[in-house]
């Protein structure tokens, strides 16, 4: 039986893969706009330029959307007051933990140093979990195309606030002229400093992508898409016990698959390899993580007790704190709805 949008809402959830720059609402970037005194746009026109069209003509083009809301996120009132109204919009979705990930290096344009960056990120997400008791922690994002030395910088402030947030590393940004493979020397740093990361792979049509960020030690692979109908990489995610982090909607939005009657989701989870369902980007996505679930369950019918399954893997292969796992675990498991 299909579920109401009102029972998957209700629903404990969990979101692996959301970026804080790809979320920040309409209303949030008014405010910004009204402290820095900067003229924006009518509403109409404004959400056209925050919000990428159903049809984008690459993973590229998407990224693009990217460039209009950077220049606001650019102070410490600007990204704590977007971090606090993320998880005010993950408590909608009722999420009890969210990963929260950012490039700390794409908000130094107005000289924040990356220690003001990742704290004012983290105050937000604190005073939203004392008003919304969302739990979450911070993935810092290394950038393709980005030097080395910055990137390395990421892995090394990941380090240093390891007790402080920050639970893992990322790769974004155009997969398609960065495979994951230049990046190895990166991760071997990360493997060394006990770092967990999850990868951008496979968002491109490409299984190799995938099958080179499992080798390279990621433990999550962001969409990888491409290793469908790959036996193969498939094999190898498998084995290597890796959690596939699947967002519908971008993935459409990107073109990473046809339609979406094409989206491997049943084909992994046949297969056995784990998956979680995400936004990627609540407004560059146009979307909630209740209508993910919703598009999911139109298509595949998800049952409660797998939902419940589901959240239950994506905590396992969260990065949280061991005792936060735990804590979430025994919420996700006496859920009566379920
Ligand atoms: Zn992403």
């Amino acid at each position: 039986m299909k579920k109401s949008m009102d029972m998957l809402k209700e629903c404990p959830k969990v979101e692996l893969h959301c970026h804080l720059d790809g979320s920040v609402s309409p209303d949030v970037l008014k405010q910004i706009a009204g402290v820095e005194n900067i003229e924006l746009p009518s509403d109409e026109l404004l959400i056209k330029q925050m919000q990428a069209p159903e049809n984008c003509s690459s993973l590229a083009y998407y990224l693009h959307c990217f460039e209009f809301v950077l220049p606001f996120l650019q102070t410490e009132h600007a990204l704590e007051l977007a971090a606090y109204d993320l998880i005010r919009q993950a408590s909608e979705d009722h999420i009890i933990y969210i990963e929260v990930r950012f490039a700390p290096m794409l908000h130094t344009q107005k000289n924040l140093t990356l220690d003001q960056v990742i704290q004012a990120v983290s105050k937000g997400l604190q005073r939203g979990k004392k008003d919304f008791l969302v739990e979450s922690n911070m993935i810092l994002c290394m950038m393709r195309g980005s030097s080395d030395e910055e990137n390395k910088k990421i892995i090394d402030y990941a380090i240093s606030y390891r007790d402080h947030g920050v639970v893992g590393i990322d790769l974004a940004g155009n997969e398609a002229e960065f495979p994951p493979i230049l990046y190895k020397e990166l991760f071997a740093y990360a493997v060394e400093n006990q770092i967990s990361f999850t990868i951008h792979a496979g968002e491109c049509g490409s299984a190799q992508h995938v099958f080179d960020s499992i080798s390279l030690g990621a433990t999550r692979i962001g969409h990888g898409v491409g290793m469908k109908n790959d036996i193969e990489v498939m094999n190898y995610a498998k084995k290597h016990h890796i959690l596939v982090e699947m967002c519908p909607t971008s993935n459409i939005q990107t073109k990473a698959v046809g339609a979406f009657s094409e989206f491997p989701f049943i084909e992994f989870v046949n297969y056995g390899i784990a998956v979680s369902i995400n936004t990627d980007n609540r407004t560059v996505s146009g979307t909630t993580l209740t209508e993910e679930y919703h598009m999911i369950d139109s298509e595949f019918e998800l049952t409660l007790p797998y939902l419940k399954q589901f959240n239950l893997q994506a905590i396992s292969a969260s990065f949280a704190y061991p005792e936060q796992k735990e804590r979430l675990k025994k919420i996700i498991e006496s859920f009566k709805v379920y």
